[in-house]
């Protein structure tokens, strides 16, 4: 199988796209039905929901712990995203990783996105779009995890993301999770 050739080969991969869109669900399935892919965990200073474990999801952050490891170069990118908490992508476990002969995910916003490209010119940036945005606010509904006001924030920066999806490398349409996760790692294979 070709994922023979990718895991010779460490390489960098962005997943980014609106939030509830699936890139979670479809950097999951390429984790548990691919060999060779590493997914990095993220550090956050956004409270964790019901179920989320520490260096599961995430690595919970206080502000000051977080500016803290940007300060020492120990975020190899990181943002404010929906205006509101700090999302960074640890550098250390990335590296490690790649040193490794590993294609590592990182499934990050798109301000991130182009940090990583800015500092890591070979990474590839694949943009994963909902099939149309009225799907996209139906799945953060159904998702239930967001109050109100934080759904409309994130429908807000929903509509700014979709707008620079023409700057990546790729786009790729989550309509179906493994039918994506397929598209995703043959252009990882053949790029
Ligand atoms: P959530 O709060 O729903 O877990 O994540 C909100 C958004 O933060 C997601 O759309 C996700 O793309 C983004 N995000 C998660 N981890 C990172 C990260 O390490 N860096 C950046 N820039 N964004 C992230």
């Amino acid at each position: 199988m070709a994922a023979k050739t990718v895991s010779e080969n460490g390489k960098l991969i962005v997943l980014a796209g609106p939030s509830a869109v699936g890139k979670g669900t479809v950097a999951k399935y390429i984790i548990d039905n691919y060999p060779g892919f590493h997914l990095s965990i993220s550090a956050t200073t956004r409270a964790p929901r019901i179920g989320e474990l520490e260096g599961e999801a995430y690595f919970f952050k206080t502000e000051q712990e977080f500016l803290d490891d940007v300060e020492h170069s120990r975020m190899l990118e990181w943002a404010t995203v929906h205006g509101k908490h700090h999302y960074g992508t640890p550098r250390g476990p990335v590296e490690k990783a790649i040193s490794e002969g590993k294609v590592v995910l990182l499934e990050i916003d798109v301000q991130g996105a182009f940090q990583v490209k800015s500092s890591h010119p070979d990474a590839l940036l694949i943009f994963v779009k909902p099939p149309s945005f009225e799907d996209l606010a139906a799945r953060l509904d159904k998702r239930g995890t967001e109050t109100p006001q934080d759904k409309l924030n994130r429908l807000a920066t929903a509509k700014q993301e979709l707008h620079r999806a023409d700057d990546f490398d790729f786009i790729v349409v989550n309509d179906q999770v493994a039918r994506c996760a397929q598209e995703v790692v043959e252009l990882i294979e053949s790029n």
